[in-house]
């Protein structure tokens, strides 16, 4: 097999035949095949798309790049959330610990910042000591114990999505069906999991900018889970603004815990709960979404969930009560508003390039994330808002990129 044929047959719309494509994913892990060849591979891929019948070798192979986790023995229900990515998405960090309070184990592989949008595992990591690539043993064990875990892919499970998620992240080869299907869908059968749901998120700080193109993901993932026996849910959200009141690194796993003690933004808690419900409808924990519901309020009020958390974060060693000190920005100036009126539109994608600026993501490997950087957002699309009020707070430790991001950030609104 000649890797530049293969890249070239899919530059040129042909198939790929499963051995060539099995080959092709099993030497770029052996290092037989270069960063180079597979980020050409993947651009092909965003032009030309994959046919359904490679889109399954894809994905098998994906999965078969590292071990699978398997709980047949567990008496409980075992599932997941993932989501598509955006700008202000915490919701896995108040997800996993509500669900293992209602008894439903969760055992989370997440992933790290995509482009211009947060990742999960990014976010942890503002907690010092943090664990995110324990053996998968220990990873079972905390699921087992705890009822949820999150972690990192890595060389021991999904190593392929691991190391073609860098290069995508690197190469602009991002926003593609297929391979946004491929990645989430390994990670997620790599778990062992019965049951799913996935937020789709549409808008235009989304990968997916239009309903059309969440429709054909949403179809392709369905089709996916159905053929390794999953229980899939799919919700689209709206990501033409920002979730929640902050984004960033450590400001978002502290808005996290505000929703987790009952004080979460509106739109934050009800992405939550609605991805929360699906899960405990489909493990017949509750009847119907009004019943959820009660699940869902007792566990925040009662502080079940933030305790969860707590024992989850203790048990992947992070240090919970140094996340403020690790994350306290040196440097913070408020963008303010040049005209009165209503705000009709926010660029979210831009929002989401501010802050990989600023140090929550990466434009180059060798970049170093700040965990104290971050953005609170004052208004949103249809708030009313006065010449010179704030409409955003910018923060971080480094004055020079915290500077060159207020002018493009002024720019993200239309009054
Ligand atoms: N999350 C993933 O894990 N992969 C993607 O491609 C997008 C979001």
């Amino acid at each position: 097999m000649i890797p530049s044929d293969i890249i070239a047959k899919k530059r040129n719309g042909e198939e790929i035949q499963p051995i060539e494509l099995s080959l092709f994913i099993t030497k770029f892990l052996k290092n037989k095949i270069s960063d180079a060849q597979m980020s050409a591979f993947l651009m092909a891929i965003y032009f030309n798309g994959l046919t359904e019948k490679e889109l399954i070798v894809f994905v098998d192979e994906m999965i078969k790049s590292g071990q699978v986790l398997n709980f047949h023995q567990s008496k409980f229900y075992i599932a997941d959330k993932h989501s598509t990515g955006g700008i202000g998405d915490k919701t896995s960090l108040i997800l996993a610990p509500v669900m293992a309070a209602a008894g439903i184990k969760i055992p989370m592989i997440a992933g790290r910042g995509l482009e211009y949008t947060g990742g999960t595992i990014d976010k942890l990591e503002a907690i010092p000591g943090i664990n995110i690539a324990p053996s998968l043993k220990t990873f079972k064990n905390w699921v087992n114990s705890i009822g949820c875990a999150i972690i990192s892919q890595s060389e021991d499970i999904c190593p392929a999505d691991n190391r073609i998620y860098a290069l995508r992240n690197l190469t602009a080869t991002v926003p593609s069906i297929p391979i946004i299907c491929s990645s989430i869908m390994s990670k997620k059968i790599a778990e062992g999991i019965s049951g799913l749901v996935v937020d789709i998120k549409i808008g235009n700080g989304a990968f997916m900018k239009t309903k059309n193109k969440a429709y054909q993901l949403k179809k392709i993932m369905k089709k996916i889970a159905k053929s390794y026996e999953i229980k899939i849910d799919i919700i689209f959200s709206n990501m033409n603004q920002p979730l929640g009141k902050f984004a960033g690194l450590g400001c978002e796993v502290k808005e996290a815990i505000d929703c987790l003690k009952g004080n979460g933004p509106q739109d934050l808690v009800d992405n939550t709960f609605e991805l929360c419900s699906h899960l405990l409808i489909q493990s017949n924990k509750a009847k119907n979404k009004k019943e959820s519901k009660q699940i869902f309020d007792t566990i925040i009020n009662s502080g079940k969930g933030f305790e969860v958390f707590e024992k989850m974060i203790k048990t992947q060693n992070g240090l919970l009560e140094k996340l403020s000190e690790n994350t306290f920005p040196k440097y913070e100036k408020i963008v303010r508003s040049n005209q009165s009126g209503t705000i009709k539109y926010m660029d979210t994608e831009k929002i989401g390039w501010c802050l990989v600026k600023l140090g929550c993501g990466k434009t180059m490997k060798t970049d170093k994330l700040d965990f104290t950087a971050g953005i609170e957002f004052f208004a949103k699309p249809g708030d009313t808002i006065k010449k010179g009020n704030p409409i955003y707070r910018v923060f971080n430790k480094d004055f020079d990129k915290l500077s060159s991001t207020l002018e493009m950030l002024s720019d993200t609104v239309k009054i």
